[in-house]
């Protein structure tokens, strides 16, 4: 069973305790009600979607309830790292072994 590791409870949890909330770092426009049908549709409903790095938000839905972000390379489908829904965005790379990992990090 695939383990997520939440960044409020400070434990790797059970996937099935976790929901998938799309895709991260998706700023609504401050100015929303004077955008046009296209911006808005952009902001809406267009996502990245990537084959690699994906930049995702997820719930610990049967935990502490709370949000936080996730980098998961979707094609190995492991999860490269987690972080608290508000920190900036974590620098990753696809190392010479095809692995990816956070920039800096020994691991
Ligand atoms: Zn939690």
């Amino acid at each position: 069973m695939l383990l997520i590791h939440c960044p409020y409870c400070q434990e790797e949890r059970p996937e099935l305790e976790f929901r998938n909330a799309g895709e991260a770092h998706v700023e609504r426009p401050r100015n929303i009600a004077e955008i046009s049908d296209d911006e808005f549709e952009k902001f809406f409903f267009i996502r990245t979607n990537p084959k690699g790095v994906a930049y995702e938000r997820w719930r610990h839905i049967h935990g502490c309830g709370r949000f936080f972000n996730a980098v998961r390379d979707t094609v190995s489908d492991k999860f490269v790292t987690t972080y608290k829904a508000g920190e900036p965005r974590v620098d990753v790379a696809r190392d010479a072994d095809g692995i990816v990992r956070t920039k800096g990090a020994a691991q």
